[in-house]
């Protein structure tokens, strides 16, 4: 069981707003700005150099990869952090294509967030012509998997709609037909049980700034099963990755374990500013999580849906097929969100119609759920999206 009341004690909600986005980006742990401040000063500022090993700043990236791992079913020392989590996605696509050398197709939907596609595109024409992205519907992945498949990559949860792919029958259904599986879980950490053990799932890679509340720039995840992480070549072959960094030897090799996942110089600052996040999430077990967001969501839908007959619902009703989130469509959908931020009720848009709510139960509840599903009311029923200044885009929807 998980007290939310104690958990959402923990983070700066700032007042007369309800906070509907922390499936984009997780709000401030009030121990994080003393925690931070405290780290820059005895830390960064008395010990400089000396505390990569005195204050154990190179291992931050484990140990947070750990803590993460329990919520995500890894197995420990398998996890570790860095980078963002796009090049997260090109480490562990191209490791996972080197397992499969004879086949040169990666598999994806077209649901998937664009930067996976991007970065996947942008490997595989580096590898060479004879390498294919092909992406498929969603709901038509498990019957596209062919034998000419080297990786399938999947994001689990649809930061669109929040449909849920089923982990474990696509990884069971994809490793029958020998393809190696890349699971993002960048809208799955923290928010719904992940077993990537249980699901033997190959590689898998996430954010920690979006459930899991780790601020702005918080360094991605990545996890490589046991059974490979000795055999993978990492192509980002970069120094901290070394079995040996500070031999400074020129011919590449890679470390034991999960290390060889590192590329450079870990975020020292956020990886203490997730740390406060982290022992947030240790007073919490992601099962009541779970159940408590279902709760949410379904009351949110319920709710929305009796008094806004305009908006439509995008994400599957069934709370099991879902993630954290629910979407409603609307043909003016942006200028909706921008009244409804203007009146404190913080979710956002995605093109080209979708109005994404995020619900967290760390520190979002069922009286901020009635109080958003209220405001949406108004705005909907009395039109108040309708005016010129809702309807100017900004850079970052
Ligand atoms: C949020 C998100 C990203 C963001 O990648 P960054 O490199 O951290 O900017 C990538 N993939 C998915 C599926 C996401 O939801």
């Amino acid at each position: 069981m998980t007290d939310f009341a104690a958990t959402k004690a923990m983070f700066h909600l700032p007042e007369g707003m309800i906070y509907l986005d922390g499936n984009s980006l997780g709000p401030l742990p009030l121990a994080a700005t003393k925690q931070v401040g405290a780290m820059m000063q005895d830390e960064w500022g008395e010990m400089l150099i000396t505390g990569w090993n005195k204050a154990g700043w190179m291992q931050k990236s484990n140990d947070l990869g750990d803590r993460i791992g329990r919520l995500i079913g890894a197995e420990p020392g398998h996890v570790v952090m860095g980078d963002t989590l796009s090049i997260k996605v090109y480490q562990a696509v191209a490791s996972a294509l080197e397992l499969n050398p004879a086949r040169k197709v990666v598999l994806s939907d077209n649901g998937n967030f664009p930067t996976d596609l991007y970065m996947a595109d942008g490997l595989l024409r580096s590898l060479g012509d004879e390498y294919e992205l092909r992406t498929v519907n969603p709901e038509d992945v498990a019957e596209n998997l062919t034998d000419d498949i080297a990786v399938l990559m999947l994001t689990e949860v649809d930061y669109r709609t929040g449909r849920k792919h089923d982990m474990k029958s696509l990884t069971e259904q994809a490793q029958a037909k020998g393809i190696i599986t890349v699971w993002d879980l960048a809208h799955s950490a923290g928010a719904l049980p992940v077993d990537l053990a249980g699901c033997n799932a190959d590689f898998a890679v996430g954010c920690s700034y979006k459930y899991l509340n780790g601020g702005p720039g918080a360094p991605a995840f990545i996890y490589v099963a046991p059974r490979h992480v000795d055999q993978v070549r990492p192509a980002l072959s970069g120094w901290l990755g070394h079995e040996a960094p500070f031999a400074f030897d020129l011919d590449y090799r890679p470390g034991p374990g999960i290390e060889r996942m590192r590329v450079g110089t870990p975020p020292v600052l956020q990886l203490t500013a997730l740390e406060t996040a982290m022992d947030i999430w240790d007073m919490a077990d992601i099962a009541s999580v779970r159940a408590k967001s279902i709760e949410l969501c379904d009351l949110f839908i319920a709710e929305v849906e009796a008094s806004c007959p305009d908006l439509t619902l995008a994400s599957p009703r069934d709370g099991h097929q879902r993630g954290s989130q629910v979407s409603f469509r609307f043909r003016e959908g942006y200028a909706a969100m921008q009244a409804l931020i203007a009146r404190g009720v913080i979710g956002d848009f995605r093109a080209p119609d979708i109005m994404r709510f995020g619900f967290t139960p760390l520190y979002i509840d069922e009286a901020d759920v009635r109080a958003a599903a209220a405001i949406i009311a108004d705005v909907m029923q009395n039109n108040l999206w309708d005016r010129p200044e809702y309807k100017v885009r900004s850079a970052v929807t």
